[in-house]
């Protein structure tokens, strides 16, 4: 028997599905995980000693690729030093001030070790600064799984949402307004109903967790528009897309300032660190200076801070972003070429580091869009390429990634392939 089959049955007798985070179980596409021994540069390798291009890089963080030697040696010389100490520490101070020269909107910073941690206490702080309790969200778009944020849309165009999961009050819920990605004319509305209750607006202004979704420039100028009118927060939640899209963020690309942003993955350049960072008058409202609770202990971690540093040094090299960005966009022409070859209804985008394929005729702009991909082709176009060693995300509503070791010859490898595949599920 294959020994990550073998290993998948083990594992789902002592964790629930076999894994620690969901979408790594390939429940939506079917067939056993593969349980990855080792990684090097764009590649991993299996239970079975098989390898492949990795074009999942963590969910995001492997902006270097994997093992990259300045990395691993800044992490055995911070291991060396002791792994945590639960007390302040230089290295937490030097990332900070990294932060705020890459993301000025984030004058000051609070490290947390999860996205999901950012989000809660980013949400928390919006409602302790604002004294109000709605918070507004967006379909497909995701920002850990904090109660109030599990969310799906209420039954009518503007009332309130009801828990997507199990185990969520609905009295949590109910301060939850869930609207459409890309609807402008919705916001307006919404905030001309409930303007002055809302503490809060919540996006990604590169959605990342319904496959990739731009917003439009009109969505996010209106969001920040009605945010300031009517005394709201934005919060941009870049744990996806900060120095993922670009160095400063996707901030930076659509020239919008939040009041509070979020950061993950690429930080943490694969250790968990997370921030929110915010103007200094509202994060003066956060525990100790102010009355907004927020902890953690093994927040600002030595050793995981040693490795995101050891990353952001990294990406500020010069010509970084280009070099990324072009990679992708190699990719994302090579396979789109590749179906159209095949006649395979299929587009791709990509923004910076991180890419889209859709099995439809056009992008999509929104959730509904994303539902209609073609999943049983993606399935079998996914398990086409897993078995010509290449490892895309296992579902039709998460983004891709690229590393900086992605060179020419490991993308043109990949379109290879994915010629292959697409002539297979045609
Ligand atoms: C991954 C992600 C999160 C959650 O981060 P975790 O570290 O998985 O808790 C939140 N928001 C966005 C946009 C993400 O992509």
């Amino acid at each position: 028997m294959d020994h990550n089959q073998e290993l998948f049955d083990r594992a789902q007798k002592v964790i629930p599905g076999g894994v620690n985070s969901p979408v790594r179980a390939f429940r939506s596409v079917g067939g056993a995980p593969r349980f990855i021994e080792r990684a090097k540069g764009p590649y991993m390798w299996d239970a079975e000693g098989k390898s492949y291009i990795d074009y999942v890089c963590s969910w995001g963080p492997m902006i270097l690729g994997h093992n990259n030697d300045d990395v691993v040696a800044a992490v055995k010389e911070a291991v060396e030093r002791g792994i945590s100490f639960g007390a302040a520490t230089e290295a937490e101070i030097v990332i900070a001030e990294e932060i705020r020269k890459l993301v000025p909107a984030m004058e000051e910073v609070r490290l947390v070790s999860s996205g999901t941690e950012a989000g809660m206490s980013a949400i928390r702080l919006a409602r302790g600064y604002t004294g109000r309790d709605k918070i507004v969200k967006f379909e497909g778009c995701y920002h850990g799984h904090s109660d109030s944020l599990l969310v799906k849309a209420g039954s009518g165009l503007l009332t309130f949402g009801n828990p997507s999961s199990s185990g969520v009050p609905a009295s949590v819920t109910e301060h939850t307004l869930v609207l459409e990605y890309n609807n402008p004319q919705q916001l307006e509305e919404a905030f001309a109903r409930y303007g002055d209750e809302i503490a809060c607006v919540i996006v990604e202004a590169v959605a990342g967790n319904m496959n990739l979704v731009r917003a439009t420039p009109e969505f996010i100028r209106t969001m920040r528009e009605l945010c300031t009118k009517h005394g709201a927060l934005l919060i941009v939640d870049e744990v996806m897309t900060g120095f993922r899209v670009a160095l400063g963020g996707a901030q930076s690309l659509y020239g919008v300032t939040p009041d509070i942003t979020m950061l993950g993955k690429v930080i943490g350049g694969g250790m968990p660190v997370a921030a929110f960072g915010a103007r200094a008058d509202i994060m003066q409202k956060v525990a100790p200076c102010g009355p907004v609770y927020q902890a953690g202990t093994l927040s600002g971690n030595p050793v995981a801070v040693a490795c995101g540093m050891a990353t952001l040094k990294q990406i500020q090299r010069p010509g970084f972003y280009d070099e990324l960005s072009a990679q992708t966009s190699k990719l994302t022409a090579g396979l789109t070429e590749a179906a159209r070859e095949a006649g395979v209804p299929f587009c791709a985008d990509s923004v910076g580091g991180m890419f889209g394929i859709y099995f439809l005729d056009e992008k999509p702009r929104g959730f509904a869009d994303v539902m209609k991909a073609d999943q049983a082709r993606f399935g079998r176009w996914f398990h086409e390429m897993l078995e010509l060693g290449c490892y895309f995300a296992p579902s039709t509503f998460e983004a891709g990634f690229v590393s900086i070791t992605h060179t020419d010859d490991v993308i043109a490898k990949t379109v290879e392939a994915a010629r292959e595949a697409f002539a297979k599920v045609a």
